[in-house]
């Protein structure tokens, strides 16, 4: 693991025993308990085969500095961080890698508002962690571990409080669940039933190894659900990633379709209930957020690419709206992190309200189509070339919060933004045909090769 960097875009990764090892994990629960100056945290992982060894780890660690630590075992990531707020509890940690296959493992640290720490914060436990300052107790003041049951039915509990519910049991939705072998089978379903539709599953038993596919819920490798969908003729597909955040839905056809899609309809749904609110996104999203906001007379707040940002960006700025592109929706009136089953509700509210399948919801928005592109680049060249790229930059409506994005009168658009992980520059270009994305990507990397040959 990289040394004086443990956290990146949301929490702790690595490979389960190769980069990350429970004495590991026995330490920064150590660092994350001395950081939270004892207290009280709820621990809870989700459907890893590591699960319960790091969550015994942690709490280990997080005990030995004397803080009580209440167990919830199995559950989403947002059912956890709702948890946090209902009890108030001082924090929590949460042992999951999200998305990332099944050999990964991770720690996310949650303060007392739901939302995971800044990076300010994240700092303060790897200096503790780095520098071994862990503060351990006395035998007679350490910790106490508490059995905490009942997590995951009040988060369902409070979803219902959020959305109009005869209206839609009244439809009795027939809803497809792809719970991806991990928490979001212990708890959608049961929400479902309770909103009176009938529930189909797949991925549904619970299996750290995840046979049924890969915990990142993206279209390539949702055929399963779709065909499903469409076989068994449902209103509706949902499937969550590994900790049960995002969620991505299928329509009635069996298409599958990008958050950006259904992010727009809630905002649409939202805005006409409260007009003129802020709605935050981080700035890769699509400009169909963008329409979607000016349509609904809302104002649009673009954030950097990260989760954590948009759940900050809303909290600072009184919004109760966010969303991204990958199927992240945060609904703020029930909490400001992204919560897929929150989502699959207003996504059927939505269709029972307006009386409207999923596809012909989709199908009345504008269309954009999007291309991805990228260029090799050395991590030390990713500063200049980025400097100098801005500087041949001449249009107007430009930001420059994460990377550089371009918006172009013809209602095309361009991102082009360093990759955190790789030594490649990447681009995202969308425009209302295929030819014109495939063209601004040919564009821009030509541009960015050139520049490259200078510096
Ligand atoms: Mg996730």
């Amino acid at each position: 693991m990289n040394k004086k960097k443990l956290f990146g875009t949301n929490g702790i990764r690595g490979l389960v025993n190769k980069e990350l090892t429970s004495e590991i994990v026995i330490a920064m629960g150590s660092a994350i308990g001395t950081f939270f100056k004892r207290g009280n945290l709820i621990v809870g992982h989700d459907a890893r085969t590591s699960g319960p060894m790091f969550s015994r780890a942690i709490i280990a660690g997080l005990t030995a500095t004397g803080c009580n630590v209440f167990f919830a075992g199995l559950a989403p990531t947002p059912a956890l961080q709702y948890a946090i707020k209902n009890h108030n509890m001082s924090g929590g940690v949460i042992i999951t890698a999200s998305h990332n296959p099944p050999e990964y493992n991770g720690i996310k640290v949650i303060w007392k508002d739901g939302i995971e720490i800044s990076h300010k914060q994240e700092i303060e436990i790897e200096n503790i962690y780095f520098n071994k300052d862990q503060i351990l107790a006395e035998w007679n003041k350490l910790g106490s571990k508490i059995e905490l049951h009942g997590i995951n039915t009040e988060y369902i509990k409070a979803i219902k409080t959020h959305i109009d519910l005869p209206r839609i049991i009244q439809k009795k939705f027939h809803v497809v669940v792809d719970a991806g072998n991990s928490v979001g089978g212990i708890t959608t379903p049961y929400l479902l039933q309770e909103l009176g539709c009938k529930v189909t599953t797949i991925n549904a038993n619970i299996d750290g190894t995840f046979p049924g596919r890969l915990p990142e819920p993206r279209p390539e490798i949702l055929k399963d659900i779709a065909s499903i969908v469409r076989a068994v003729k449902a209103d509706l597909g949902v499937a969550f990633d590994g900790d049960a955040d995002r969620s991505i839905f299928i329509d009635e056809k069996g298409e599958i379709h990008w958050g950006d899609k259904t992010f727009s309809l809630i905002i649409k749904h939202f805005l006409i209930k409260n007009p003129a609110q802020k709605i935050v996104t981080p700035v890769s999203s699509s400009t169909l957020v963008k329409d979607t906001v000016n349509t609904y007379n809302g104002e649009l707040i673009w954030t950097k690419v990260g989760s954590v940002t948009v759940s900050q960006t809303m909290k600072k700025e009184k919004a109760k709206l966010g969303g991204e592109e990958n199927g992240g929706v945060f609904y703020g009136p029930h909490q400001t992190v992204r919560d897929g089953a929150m989502t699959t509700a207003l996504i059927l509210e939505i269709m029972a309200i307006t009386n409207n399948k999923l596809s012909t919801l989709i199908e009345k928005q504008p269309k954009y189509y999007l291309e991805k592109g990228k260029v090799s680049c050395a991590e030390d060249k990713k500063g200049k070339i980025m400097n100098k790229f801005l500087q041949e930059v001449k249009n107007k409506n430009i930001s420059k919060i994460d990377g550089v994005k371009i918006w172009f009168e013809d209602k095309s658009a361009i991102l082009v933004r360093p990759s955190g992980t790789e030594p490649t520059i990447r681009l995202y270009a969308e425009a209302k045909n295929k030819q014109k994305a495939e063209k601004l990507i040919q564009k821009f990397s030509s541009k960015l090769k050139e520049i490259l040959l200078t510096i």
